[in-house]
């Protein structure tokens, strides 16, 4: 029999390979650790049942504008590293919430920060940075997917002060219980894709549940009709005015993505490694079989590779100089060393990698949607081939 191992004493027990937390400022790190043991607390342990119940924890919500979670870069003046690798520990606990925080602070808050006006901001920021006003996102439609910049159907109409929308939306993460959601639609008159805040107590807007999702179960996306809904214009948001104006938001919501692909595969080797050391078979450890320990290895290097890529594109972000053709490589290589990473995990838990009980399962299903959103493996790779050939492969 071997002796039973302390896992939170062995080195490394953080996952942290080559230390890229140490390239945070102390007070960083401190904040880091706050928001670890917060989600140690309260999401870790409730995400497998929601995930099963497909059933969002709205009690969360109180609790994250406590944490204080929302635009940590823009507003509280933390590093994009820093913030990457928050977003990193949130996937780490939990995808789903993670998908929650990034739908409403990247996407939609990221939207208004980016593209209202100095007075739109001053009237719509503070309950959206303090969980008052939840946000949605609704760029995707149900005929209008990778090629929505140019696929928009959803029309928008001005008449006087308002605007008339019609159309329709698909995938729109938190729509079936935010309070806003932010509607992409293409101006009739001049045929440029714009962006509105709506309410969604607006008479002509509807959004039902997309059920039976075998990835992110918890977060709720949604399928919204928008029949004649009328919008003031006051809440056309003042510069989103085409399709190139949205892209500066999806820019940076996609390294978003990248690091919830880093949190994946920690996610994956925190769980897969305690099984390797707890699970015996052949009355040793399955930790002390070598091919095991090469499928661990395998995962620690993938996801340390994409960290160290997540970290120096967040540095270049920090500079101000970092280039959509660096984020799309990073979502396009993070996210398939992620679906490796998790199917190795997912195997080194046997038979037990394919119940949620143990995690894994969560975390290999969850990898699906990470993989697919915020524009797909494939189009995050013609981009980035597109700016390395000067060549577009896209259609
Ligand atoms: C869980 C989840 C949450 C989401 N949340 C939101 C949200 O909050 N707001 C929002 O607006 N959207 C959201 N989306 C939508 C998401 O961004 C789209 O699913 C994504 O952009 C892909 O579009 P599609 O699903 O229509 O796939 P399609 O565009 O139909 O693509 C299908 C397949 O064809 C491939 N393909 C397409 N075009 C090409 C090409 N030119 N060359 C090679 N391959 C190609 C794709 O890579 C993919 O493999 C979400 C999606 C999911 C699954």
């Amino acid at each position: 029999m071997s002796k039973a191992i302390d896992l939170n004493n062995l080195p490394y027990a953080d996952g942290d390979f080559y230390s890229f937390e140490h390239l945070l400022s102390d007070a960083e790190r401190a904040r880091l650790q706050e928001v670890r043991d917060f989600l140690t607390k309260e999401v870790r342990p409730i995400a497998v049942d929601c995930w099963n119940r497909a059933d969002f924890p709205m009690e969360i919500i109180p609790k994250l504008a406590e944490l204080d979670v929302v635009s940590p870069v823009r507003r509280q003046g933390y590093s994009n590293v820093f913030a990457g690798m928050v977003h990193a520990e949130f996937t780490r606990a939990d995808a789903s919430i993670a998908t929650f925080v990034g739908v409403h602070d990247g996407l939609f808050t990221g939207s208004v920060e980016e593209l209202a006006s100095e007075e739109q901001k001053a009237a719509w920021l503070p309950d959206i940075y303090s969980l008052k006003k939840i946000g949605a996102f609704g760029l995707t439609e149900p005929l209008g997917g990778s090629d929505v910049a140019g696929g928009t159907r959803t029309t928008a109409q001005r008449d006087g002060d308002n605007w008339i929308l019609n159309g329709a939306k698909r995938w729109i993460g938190n729509a079936t219980f935010s309070d806003w959601v932010l509607i992409f639609a293409r101006d009739v008159a001049d045929n440029q894709v714009k962006g509105f805040l709506l309410d969604t107590k607006t008479e002509g807007y509807a959004a039902t549940k997309i059920e039976n999702k075998i990835s992110l179960r918890t977060v709720q996306n949604a399928d919204i009709t928008l029949t004649n809904v009328v919008v003031p214009d006051e809440f056309k948001l003042a510069g989103a005015n085409s399709f190139r104006d949205t892209n500066k938001v999806l820019k940076v919501t996609r390294l978003g993505v990248a690091w919830q692909a880093v949190g994946q595969q920690l996610a994956a080797f925190d769980v897969a490694r305690r099984y390797a050391v707890e699970r015996q078979q052949f009355g040793r450890p399955l930790a002390s079989f070598q091919l095991v320990q090469d499928q661990l290895v395998q995962i620690l290097g993938n996801a340390v590779s994409s960290m160290g890529m997540m970290v120096r594109l967040a540095q270049l972000e920090d500079e101000g100089v970092a280039k959509d053709e660096q984020s799309t490589l990073a979502k396009a290589f993070t996210t398939a060393r992620m679906r490796e990473s998790v199917a190795l995990g997912r195997s080194i838990l046997g038979g037990n990698g394919i119940v949620t009980d143990y995690e894994m399962a969560k975390i290999f299903a969850d990898a699906e949607a990470i993989y697919s959103y915020e524009g797909t493996h494939e189009v995050n790779t013609l981009v980035t081939g597109r700016a390395i050939t000067g060549i577009s492969a896209i259609v």
